[in-house]
């Protein structure tokens, strides 16, 4: 019961204004009981007189008004008394229940300005050591006004390093350019088809970490609207052999696809399962020397589908693997900026996946060691 009141600001309330109500009742009774002797007391004399004189003249009609109104009298002056007493006693108790409702209010309030005007640090106090379903609706609201800040303090604190990292990815390939083109202003770089070519390719990587970036605000936004439809897991396979195959060949790469039979349909959106499973295979592309050995790998697993991108490539250190999710995170930052990866390819496909309500995650046993990039996709219910 107790608990219950507690947590329920309705009858915190509630029972404060009883509270009121009863310490006025209280004190007016006090207040009266104390009063109407005393004013009783203090109209004695005149009632005395007036009966003496109402015996000496045997008017008893003009003795009984003029008792009742000195009767009257007193009644009024005690009561008004108690009354007075109890106004104060309530208005007091009135003003502690208001402040205990409107202090944490006020607190939220002037917070909510310094939020706004960006001082994310502070954090509303809470009660000690109280379990969250042991504290009121206003407590609860401090505890959610808080996580709100948390999260506002970290996409802040994401939005300022997003800045610095586009800024520094922009910044290298346009210096390049600008190099570029500075020799060939002053005649130390020839003017021919390779000095294009390379100027031409710096420009190509602008333009796809800009395609990027502009994806991936998107999905970081959840701004992505998935095109729903059942989907066999083997035309996704295929899809990725007919578009890949041939550059695997290209770099003597054996690519095997390892598909469980009777897999039954996914209801995902195609294109955007096909540009995971593409960012998968590529990176096992990428990430392979020539000799090696990516499988493509598709099973159920009770009620999910098990996608599995398995490679013999330069593999990812245990410290390196939990980043690798992470925008622009790449395990050799300089061989791969070079190799064109903007690092974002990851990202965006883990949001993907997300979307779908699923799961994706990298293993390798360490450098030099392959790895495999899995993901689910839950089966429709
Ligand atoms: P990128 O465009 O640089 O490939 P990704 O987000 O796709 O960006 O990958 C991020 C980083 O993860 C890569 O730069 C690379 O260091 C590492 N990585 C991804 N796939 C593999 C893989 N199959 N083997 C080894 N390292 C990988």
């Amino acid at each position: 019961m107790m608990k219950f009141i507690r947590t329920h600001l309705v009858w915190k309330v509630f029972l404060s204004y009883v509270l009121v109500v009863l310490v006025g009742a209280m004190i007016l009774i006090t207040a009266a009981s104390l009063s109407v002797p005393a004013a009783f007391e203090r109209h004695m004399d005149s009632m005395n007189a007036i009966m003496t004189n109402a015996s000496a003249t045997g008017n008893n009609q003009q003795m009984q008004s003029e008792l009742f109104s000195q009767y009257t009298t007193a009644v009024y002056e005690a009561v008004t008394y108690a009354a007075l007493a109890a106004l104060i006693a309530a208005i007091l108790a009135s003003f502690f229940i208001s402040r205990q409702v409107v202090t944490p209010m006020l607190r939220m309030m002037s917070l909510s300005h310094r939020i706004a005007q960006g001082e994310y640090e502070e954090r509303l106090s809470l009660p000690d050591g109280q379990p969250a379903d042991q504290i009121d609706e206003l407590g609860q609201l401090a505890l959610s006004f808080n996580q709100m800040a948390d999260k506002l303090e970290k996409t802040e604190t994401m939005r300022r390093q997003l800045i610095g990292d586009v800024t520094h990815e922009l910044r290298t390939p346009l210096t390049a350019v600008k190099g570029y083109l500075e020799g060939l202003m002053d005649g130390v770089l020839p003017g021919d088809p390779e000095t294009y070519q390379q100027i031409h390719s710096e420009i190509d990587r602008l333009q796809r970490l800009v395609n990027d970036l502009q994806e991936l605000s998107r999905v970081e936004a959840g701004a992505i609207q998935l095109q729903l439809a059942p989907v066999s897991p083997a035309s996704l396979i295929e899809r990725i052999q007919s578009t890949l195959g041939r550059q695997f060949e290209d770099k003597n790469i054996q690519f095997q696809t390892d598909l469980e039979k009777n897999l039954p349909d996914i209801l995902v959106d195609k294109d955007r399962i096909i540009q995971v499973l593409t960012n998968l295979a590529g990176n096992a592309l990428q990430y392979t020397p020539s000799g090696g050995k990516v499988s493509m790998q598709v099973r159920r697993e009770k009620s999910e589908i098990l996608f599995s991108v398995k490679d013999t490539g330069i593999g990812i250190s245990a410290e390196q693997l939990p980043f690798i999710f992470n925008r622009f995170y790449r395990t050799d930052k300089s061989r791969n900026r070079a190799s064109g990866g903007s690092g974002i390819g990851l990202t965006i496909a883990k949001a993907l996946v997300q979307a779908h309500h699923g799961k994706i995650w990298a293993a390798s046993d360490g450098e030099g060691k392959g790895s495999t990039f899995s993901f689910l996709i839950p089966l429709p219910k």
